[in-house]
């Protein structure tokens, strides 16, 4: 007599996938990657991903993953919405997790200037704000950086998340995948790579192609940026050139880190 396996009890997690101010490449490179999308509609029950389903429904959630800034009244309304909802939150991106190159000049007093320059007396649907990071207004369980982010490092943090796991910190920095992967150092060519003091994730994929890392993972807690800073002087970059290199990606973040070098 063939076995036959009990049906299960245990409902699938409620997900919800939410986009706001960014390029929307995380929830894109979520929907490409066409093996892993079919498992994971199979094991969740999807509650909103509208991206891809134009069925969103607003009930709670298990586990809420949001990628891009808050830039309008109405984004930071509906995501604090969603914390209330959503027992585990996740940001993923750049944008969500550091504010992305839109807050590069973020908390610098400059924004309403920079708004009335380009926008003159436009009069906005929703009241735009200053963009800032997730964090910025509630409580982020994990982070998940990237520009965008890599298939392989999100699709461990999902299965994990879904089996109610403790997602596995990621504290090494793009050096030492860039080693793993037996580059040359560019560094060593004097070529401006901020490698050291970014986060990894990406498997190095800018120095596996000859380029210098730009930071898009956002800075690396344990990165001496201190000495990096000073190694990229003695190659001819102005400090203020360097910072806003580092800014780019890091956000007004990366501040507590170079504010006072
Ligand atoms: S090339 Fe860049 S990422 Fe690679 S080891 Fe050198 S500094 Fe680090
Ligand atoms: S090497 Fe640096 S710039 Fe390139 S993807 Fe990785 S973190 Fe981003």
């Amino acid at each position: 007599m063939a076995w036959t396996r009990e049906p299960t009890s245990v409902p699938k997690p409620r997900v919800g996938i939410y986009g706001f101010t960014g390029c929307a490449g995380d929830q894109l490179l979520i929907i490409h990657t066409e093996d892993e999308i079919l498992n994971l509609f199979g094991s969740v029950n999807m509650q909103s991903f509208v991206m891809a389903s134009s069925n969103p429904t607003e009930g709670p959630l298990d586990v809420a993953f949001v990628e891009g800034s808050i830039s309008t009244e109405k984004e930071k309304e509906h995501l604090l919405d969603i914390r209330k909802r959503a027992k585990v939150l996740v940001a993923i991106g750049n944008c969500a997790v550091s504010g992305g190159p839109q807050a590069m000049y973020t908390g610098d007093d400059g924004y309403t200037k920079r708004l009335q320059k380009v926008y003159g007396d436009v009069k906005f649907i929703t009241e735009p704000v200053e963009a800032r990071p997730l964090d910025a207004y509630v409580t982020v369980d994990y982070y998940l950086p990237g520009c965008p982010i890599d298939a392989k490092q999100t699709f461990a943090l999902i299965s994990r998340l879904i089996h109610q796991a403790i997602p596995e910190p990621y504290p090494h920095p793009v050096c030492h995948e860039c080693k793993l992967n037996e580059n040359h150092c560019l560094l060593l060519d004097k070529k401006f790579c901020l490698g050291p003091i970014t986060a990894g994730g990406c498997n190095s994929v800018c120095p596996n192609h000859g380029l210098p890392c730009v930071g898009c993972w956002g800075p690396n807690d344990d990165g001496n940026f201190s000495q990096h800073l000073k190694l990229l002087e003695s190659f001819g970059m102005t400090k203020k050139d360097i910072i806003r290199r580092v800014k780019n990606y890091g956000g007004h973040k990366i501040l507590k880190y170079i504010e006072n070098l």
